[in-house]
């Protein structure tokens, strides 16, 4: 097993697809470079009410923050919106038979999930992300990351 150290290292805009695939390992390589889904209710940010930021599990962007997370119900994390204007990118999306927005990390372009129109009053928008593409930092605690 690798270490926990490199985590905290984000300087992964230089990496190589294959340096990033073994520090991530497969299944979180493949939902944020191939645009994959982690299986609902299997991640592990998605019944976390923590208080804290969500981070690009690539380049440690803040994407989300614990602030605008809710329980949807759908088995993974959802937010009814981004950390900031530019902290992601929306794509339309027409894989597998839907037409869906995609959201990408604005700063590394890597796969995030989709944004539904079914989200709270808030913004009636529903963000619905991957645990996998996301690193938390709890508040207040400097630099706390977990495998
Ligand atoms: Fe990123």
């Amino acid at each position: 097993m690798s270490s926990k150290e490199e985590m905290t290292d984000k300087g992964n805009a230089a990496k190589s697809e294959s340096e990033l695939r073994q520090e991530l390992g497969e299944e979180r390589y493949h939902v944020l470079r191939e645009k994959g889904t982690e299986r609902a209710f299997t991640g592990k940010y998605w019944d976390l009410k923590d208080d804290g930021t969500y981070h690009c599990a690539v380049c440690g962007e803040v994407l989300f923050s614990s602030e605008t997370k809710y329980d949807s119900g759908s088995g993974w994390p959802s937010f009814y919106q981004p950390a900031s204007g530019d902290a992601v990118k929306e794509l339309p999306d027409s894989s597998h038979g839907m037409l869906r927005t995609e959201v990408v990390c604005q700063k590394c372009g890597s796969h995030l999930g989709h944004v539904f129109p079914d989200g709270p009053p808030q913004s009636g928008l529903r963000y619905c992300i991957n645990s996998a593409s996301l690193d938390f930092e709890k508040s207040g605690s400097g630099e706390e990351k977990e495998d």
